[in-house]
């Protein structure tokens, strides 16, 4: 039955039976009144007159009114005869008076008289009993009718009070229960109510949902399972190793290659913190130096060499930072890192070959060089050479000479690349360093016409530096600053102390460097575009390898149209 019926039919039912309680009652109540109002107006009456009679009777022989008194309440009771024989009694009690009036020394009259009186009010009496016997039995039913509707009210009510609370409370119980139970992500759970009612409904819809929410669950879950496994096997089979770290840097995943040349077991280093196996494991220390202690300045990492497989390898390292902005917020929040080692051996080898043969070509190539040099010399000593002659030995002279400083820097190229600059860092005097330079440009920037001015303190500190690579990069800085200076300008050597450094500059009045290339013409054989053919584009990258070596730090300030001022610190002795 449905909630609805049920509650309109129990409350309905208690409502008829209160209403039929009512009316008993009601009806009864009335009945009883009827019963005492009749015992009232019809015998009640009669005795109050009979009495009122028998008093005047009394007085007559004295008193004339008590006469009137006898033959009003007389009056009164003739039109208030209710019982059988009651009139017979009145009638022979008036035909008794009529004679006593007449007669009022009679003896027996009065006797008479009272006699007829007594009969009426035993008449009274007696119905007085018989009416109060029905009144009687009329409370005694209605007492009966009035008990039989309350007890029904109550077993009805008692029955809903039992039943009804339950009825709509449990229902609503259990569906709350599964509602919870769903909500904590339990999606197997079923409400069962064997009831066909509104709850029924409920519960059938509840279990509609509860399953499509499952379904949806499992095809999400699946689906998500597959994606998951997708990307694993995507990673896996990467050529490249990579480790995955969280925000506090526990090794979420590694692929096969990381774990290969990590040379650990994959349940050793899986759900393991990177700082605990950095402790036993070189290749994880070195991965996460960065990351425990980020570099200050973006200085290129150095290749990691790591010896796997029986052969050594080369990676390049890059730490990728997740970060994700999680829904319903604005700010970001740190995940942790990935950690992919880019394998470069291939390229490492190549360029292992290139320098090589650098070296060696360079290395072959002094010697014809300084050969052809020596034999124009020869020549020109010898004499009898003609203008013209004199000229193309001039030509072979510059070109021995360039060919002579290209080979020089090859040979030096070579030697950072291959990690061979032998530096002899001492106690240096940077007056003396300066002096070398100056001396070794000096042709050279007497034939454009140009000043070199140098600003030096007469107390210099000592700097740490191998006085002569120090001085091939003040030489380089110089030459370069008389080759894009033009005639007759100045160019400024400064040196100055600056905290624990030394700041050594070369300024010239040139056309400057485009900020675009500023950051690149460190890199080798990089020249800007447009710019003197006659360089290699390896002498500020030699430049910086020489003074990193040494533990310095080199730059530029340059402005196109306004000149350009290289400088590089090197640490006071
Ligand atoms: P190069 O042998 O070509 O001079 P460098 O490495 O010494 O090679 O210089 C790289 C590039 O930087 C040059 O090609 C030139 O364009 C630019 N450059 C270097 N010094 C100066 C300078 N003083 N003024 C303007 N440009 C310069």
């Amino acid at each position: 039955m449905r909630i609805k019926t049920k509650l309109t039919l129990g409350v309905g039912l208690l409502f008829l039976l209160i209403l039929v309680l009512a009316i008993v009652s009601s009806a009864y109540i009335n009945r009883l009144k009827n019963d005492t109002e009749n015992i009232l107006v019809s015998n009640y009456n009669t005795l109050e007159y009979t009495r009122k009679m028998m008093l005047a009777l009394d007085e007559i022989q004295q008193s004339p009114m008590a006469l009137s008194e006898f033959e009003q309440n007389l009056q009164l009771q003739k039109v208030n005869v209710t019982e059988t024989g009651e009139k017979e009694a009145t009638q022979k009690l008036e035909a008794h008076y009529m004679q006593f009036r007449t007669n009022t020394a009679s003896a027996t009259l009065p006797a008479l008289m009272r006699r007829d009186i007594s009969l009426i009010m035993t008449l009274n009496m007696q119905a007085i009993q018989r009416k109060t016997q029905i009144a009687q039995a009329t409370a005694g039913n209605g007492n009966l009718w009035i008990a039989t509707a309350g007890t029904l009210c109550f077993i009805i009510a008692f029955v809903l009070l039992v039943n009804l609370p339950g009825n709509i409370a449990n229902p609503v119980k259990a569906l709350t229960a599964s509602i919870q139970q769903i909500a904590n992500k339990n999606y197997n759970q079923r409400v069962h109510l064997s009831q066909h009612d509104e709850f029924g409904e409920l519960a059938s819809s509840f279990n509609t949902m509860a399953e499509k929410l499952q379904e949806y669950n499992n095809s999400n879950l699946s689906e998500l399972l597959v994606e998951k496994k997708r990307i694993e096997t995507l990673i896996n089979n990467m050529h490249d190793p990579v480790i995955g770290l969280d925000e506090n840097k526990k090794i979420l995943f590694a692929n096969e290659e990381a774990i290969r040349i990590s040379g650990m077991q994959r349940e050793k280093l899986i759900g393991q913190q990177a700082q605990d196996i950095a402790v036993t494991n070189d290749l994880i220390r070195t991965l996460i130096r960065e990351l425990m202690e980020p570099k200050q300045n973006s200085a290129k990492a150095r290749p990691i060499k790591i010896f796997a497989d029986g052969k050594e390898s080369y990676f390049e390292e890059d730490i990728v930072t997740i970060s994700i902005t999680p829904t319903g917020e604005t700010g970001k929040k740190h995940l942790g890192h990935v950690i992919v080692l880019k394998n470069i051996t291939p390229f490492k080898e190549l360029d292992f070959a290139k320098t090589n043969f650098i070296a060696t070509v360079s290395h072959e190539l002094k010697t014809p060089i300084s050969s052809i040099k020596l034999g124009v010399q020869l020549l020109e000593k010898e004499g009898g050479i003609n203008e013209s002659q004199q000229q193309l030995l001039d030509g072979i002279k510059d070109d021995s000479n360039r060919l002579l400083s290209i080979t020089g820097e090859l040979l030096n190229l070579s030697q950072v690349e291959t990690g061979n600059i032998q530096l002899s860092i001492q106690q240096s005097n940077p007056h003396k360093i300066i002096r070398y330079a100056v001396d070794a440009v000096k042709v050279q920037a007497d034939l454009k016409q140009i000043a070199l001015e140098v600003k030096e303190d007469k107390l210099l500190p000592l700097v740490k530096a191998d006085e002569e690579k120090t001085a091939w990069v003040l030489t380089n800085f110089l030459t370069n600053a008389i080759r894009y200076s033009p005639e007759k300008s100045q160019i400024t050597i400064e040196v100055n102390p600056d905290g624990q450094q030394v700041v050594f500059s070369v300024k010239d009045q040139g056309k400057g460097i485009d900020a675009r290339y500023k950051d690149r013409i460190f890199d080798r054989y990089f020249q800007v575009p447009g710019s003197s053919r006659a360089g290699t584009g390896l002498g500020l990258a030699i430049c910086k390898e020489f003074i990193e070596a040494q533990g310095g730090s080199i730059g530029v300030d340059s402005e196109i149209g306004s000149g350009s001022n290289f400088y590089f610190l090197l640490s006071k002795a």
